[in-house]
Parts: C-alpha cells; structure tokens; sequence
C-alpha cells in the first residue's frame, strides 16, 4: 500500500506518519526530513536548500522531484509507503505519478490531515524537535520524559528555525497557494481521504484507522 499524506505545516503529518507506517509496516519518506538530515550532514544538497528552508520558502521543484527519484528508487519502497511532505505542487505531483507509472507503482490513498489555523500556532509554537535523531516532540501535548532531552536518544531538543511565528504564518501562506490545489486534484482522481486534525494525536489516529478501514487495503 501506497500512501500520500498532506496538511497545512504543525498539522500533525510527521506524527501521524510515525504512527501509520509502524501500523502497516511501510516505509516513511518526508522530504522535509531528507532535507534538515543534509543541512546536518553538510552535504552539498543540504547547502542548496537551507536558504529556502529557512525563509519558509519551497526549495523549486527540480531539486526536489531528483532527491525524491533518488529515493523511491530504493528497495525499502517496493513493499509500500507513505509519502510526508510530497508533492507540494502540482508539478510535482505530476512527476510523482510519472516517476510511479514507471516503477508499475501507484497512489492508493492521500490523507488530508484538516486542522484550524489557530490550532496549527499552538503546535507549531510548541514543537520541539531532536537534534541529533530528529524525532519530534510539543511542550504541552508530547513532552519527552525528561526535560529538554529526546526520548530516543538523549539529546537535547531544540525549536526549528522555519517555526519562527513569521516563518510560519509565511509557510501556511505558501502552502495555501501552492499546495491546497493538490486537494482538488486528487479528489478528482478519487484519492481523498479527509480527516479531522482537531484533538489528541490518539484521536486523530483512530480517524485516520477508521478512514484506511472502508477499503480494502490487502
Ligand atoms: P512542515 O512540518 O512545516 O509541513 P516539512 O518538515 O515537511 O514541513 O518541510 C520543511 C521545509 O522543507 C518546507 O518548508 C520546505 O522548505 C522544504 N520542503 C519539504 N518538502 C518539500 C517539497 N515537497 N517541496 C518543496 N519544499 C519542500
Ligand atoms: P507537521 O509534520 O504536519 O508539520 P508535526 O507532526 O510535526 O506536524 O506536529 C506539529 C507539532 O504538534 C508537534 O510538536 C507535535 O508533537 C504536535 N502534535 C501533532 N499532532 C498533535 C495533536 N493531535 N494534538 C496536539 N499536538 C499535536
Ligand atoms: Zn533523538
């Protein structure tokens, strides 16, 4: 099963991402992720996209429709996966579902996480994410078990740099215009799956399995 998982930035998608592909045993691919482990690793692909990141801009599209080839290419793909954070245009979705055609794979359901803007500035504010591992955390709603410390690896967590309140109200902007249109595009296509993105990470869970539980999904 393959799965695309989409909503405005704080809405949840990299928690419920964790949650769903240690549900079904598939592979989790966040761009955004790809991105901030090369900005660490000082790569040369992590030099090209800081700058964007950073303002809250989109890194364009080429650099990031290769970095995704690259990634889908890899054997851990074959057996199914979720898609975090990709495609955030059009265009991007397009060359996703070339890229697809070509491996003989294909898009079973996208999961479009809904969640009111001002709820998004509480877990925007509050999120915290693990220097060393990346893994993330809120203040309020997912504290770690020791202050300031990553559950997972003991390192210290720290606030993003894009999670500024400008960058972040720019970031809602940025996605309303370019990335709410995939909505209609996979509607049409028979693909949406809407669910509420208000209440505890449990909650939303819960929906996401209620939703995945009307199909078929051997
Ligand atoms: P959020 O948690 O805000 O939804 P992500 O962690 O998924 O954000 O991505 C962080 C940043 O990485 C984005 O603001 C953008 O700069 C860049 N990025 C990630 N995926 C893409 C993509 N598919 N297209 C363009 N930029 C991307
Ligand atoms: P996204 O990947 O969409 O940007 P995240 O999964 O990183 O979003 O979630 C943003 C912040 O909100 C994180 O600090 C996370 O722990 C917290 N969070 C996620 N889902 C919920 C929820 N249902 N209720 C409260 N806080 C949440
Ligand atoms: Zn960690």
């Amino acid at each position: 099963m393959n799965l695309l998982i989409m909503g405005p930035p704080g809405s949840g998608k990299g928690t419920q991402s964790k949650l769903i592909v240690e549900k079904y045993g598939i592979t989790h691919i966040s761009t955004g992720d790809i991105f901030r482990q090369a900005i660490k690793d000082k790569t040369e692909l992590g030099y090209l996209v800081q700058s964007y990141m950073d303002k809250g801009e989109y890194v364009p599209d080429d650099i990031v429709v290769e970095v995704l080839e690259d990634r889908l290419a890899e054997d851990d793909c074959k057996d199914g996966f979720l898609l975090d954070g990709y495609p955030r245009t059009i265009y991007q979705a397009v060359k996703l579902e070339q890229m697809l055609t070509q491996l003989g794979m294909h898009i079973d359901h996208v999961l479009k996480i809904d969640v009111e803007p001002y709820v998004l500035v509480k877990r925007r504010a509050g999120r915290r994410v693990c220097m060393s591992c990346g893994a993330s955390y809120h203040l309020e709603f997912k504290p770690p078990k020791t202050k300031g410390a990553c559950d997972a690896c003991g390192h210290a967590i720290v606030q993003r740099a894009d999670d500024t309140e400008e960058t972040a109200f720019k970031r809602l902007d940025i996605y309303l215009k370019s990335t709410y249109p995939l909505v209609e595009y996979y509607d049409a296509k028979e693909k949406l799956r809407n669910i509420h993105g208000f209440g505890t990470i449990e909650r939303v869970f819960f929906r996401i399995n209620r939703e995945m539980d009307k199909y078929d999904n051997n």
